[in-house]
């Protein structure tokens, strides 16, 4: 099977890989913010790193 390619939307536009509403990151990880996720609100991109200014 090929290694998964996929473009990522994302909103959050404080991180240094965001560019028009998607992100530029070569990989991104997500993980769970408690031990089991439920909802998504339970996740968390750990790629994100804040802009430079
Ligand atoms: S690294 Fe995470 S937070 Fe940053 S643009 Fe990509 S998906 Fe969004």
């Amino acid at each position: 099977m090929d290694a998964p390619k996929m473009e990522v939307k994302c909103g959050v536009d404080t991180c240094q890989y965001y560019k028009n509403h998607m992100c530029y990151a070569s990989q991104i990880e997500v993980n769970p913010m408690r031990s089991k996720a439920k909802t998504s609100d339970e996740t968390c991109c750990t790629t994100f790193r804040p802009q430079q200014s």
